[in-house]
């Protein structure tokens, strides 16, 4: 025994000392679909474009973040720091993999065809050289990306240095869409999004894309210790893998999370607030003239319900708030026999801050039963 308290304490004079060093934030979704939801950022830039930070720390801040995926995206033809930073266009991608491969986190090879309006800025994604995108004229750019198999997606189209006075879809955004070179679009960058975009993908079936197109250290520009976000792309696929993550993009598997705001098409987010929400019912608490149900926020995500105008009309008028991770008990009260001899009933309510179309928030039925 006393040999045994000599070795433990020879054992801890070998260790210096421990510090906390920080943490990952939970930020998860249940499944949607069969779907894992992925949590992407896919447009980022480091100092081998013109950012401020190394590949890795990209890495590491999306980590802490909570992140699954990140793309390295430099711009092809604006490279300011080229004197002091001179790998080639692959450079930042090998750095950036290597910290993620020890991360458990993807990154994606990508790079951003950075040209004037029309057609603007184009992130090609999924890219097997990078260095072959510096070619004099952009249509070649677009093509070469498309031989190497890239997804590409339109960025920041609202942006008003390139489109001061509206975001306008030009026929060289046409021939691009028409050629199937275009596949996605970001409906929000940074502080932005975009209503006008969202209208073009929803009616030419376009990806829906939302990222920061971060140049600095991400706590400048996002309350992220506060439990804060950038601009993410949520991502449906059956699994953490490029090849997967491939196909949710190209098969438009996609939402959006923009400052509190979940955006995407009907057919995503009904399924999703399913999975986020489960109602089921609370024997316990429920009587005769009342039928009282547990709502499980089972997401990180605060969810906020709204009755339409429809279940105000039949006396349902108060929200009801389900914080992250946490469940709430709600009760219907029923006024006559007829209404309490029925074995369910189903009001309906709008999903505070989900949207579906640019005015529109999606609806979700809250069903009440014994
Ligand atoms: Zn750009
Ligand atoms: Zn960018």
């Amino acid at each position: 025994m006393k040999k045994y308290n000599i070795l433990i304490a020879i054992m801890l004079s070998a260790i210096q000392g421990m510090t906390q060093e920080g943490a990952r934030q939970s930020f998860h979704f249940p499944d949607v679909n069969g779907y894992q939801v992925l949590k992407a950022d896919l447009h980022t830039h480091s100092v081998f474009s013109d950012g401020m930070v190394w590949p890795s720390l990209r890495v590491e801040e999306a980590w802490r973040e909570g992140l699954d995926i990140i793309a390295i995206t430099e711009h092809i033809e604006y490279r300011p720091n080229k004197a002091d930073v001179n790998g080639d266009h692959n450079r930042s991608f090998a750095i950036a993999k290597e910290q993620a491969d020890k991360a458990g986190i993807l990154v994606i090879p990508g790079s951003e065809i950075t040209r004037k309006m029309p057609p603007g800025h184009f992130n090609a994604l999924f890219i097997t050289d990078a260095n072959k995108l510096e070619v004099p004229d952009w249509k070649e750019a677009f093509r070469e990306a498309r031989r190497q198999g890239a997804f590409i997606f339109w960025n920041h189209p609202g942006w008003k240095a390139q489109q001061p006075d509206s975001a306008r879809w030009m026929p060289e955004h046409q021939m691009l869409f028409d050629s199937g070179y275009m596949e996605g679009i970001e409906i929000a960058n940074y502080e932005e999004w975009y209503p006008s975009a969202l209208r073009w993908a929803l009616n030419r079936n376009l990806t829906l894309l939302g990222n920061s197109d971060i140049h600095g250290a991400i706590y400048q520009q996002y309350e992220v210790h506060k439990g804060k976000h950038r601009p993410i792309t949520l991502i449906f696929a059956k699994n953490s893998t490029l090849t997967e993550i491939h196909e949710a993009l190209k098969q438009r598997r996609t939402a959006v999370l923009f400052d509190g705001m979940v955006i995407g098409r009907e057919e995503w987010l009904t399924p999703m607030i399913k999975s986020t929400i489960e109602v089921n019912p609370y024997p316990s608490a429920s009587t005769e003239s009342r039928i009282t149900m547990v709502l499980e926020n089972k997401s990180d995500l605060d969810v906020m319900l709204y009755p339409t105008p429809q279940s105000i009309a039949k006396g349902v008028i108060y929200p009801v708030a389900i914080p992250a991770r946490s469940k709430v008990l709600l009760s219907l009260r029923l006024k006559d026999d007829e209404m309490k001899a029925m074995p369910s009933h189903t009001v309906q309510m709008t999903v505070k801050d989900w949207y579906t179309k640019e005015n529109t928030t999606l609806t979700m039925d809250l069903t009440f039963k014994r």
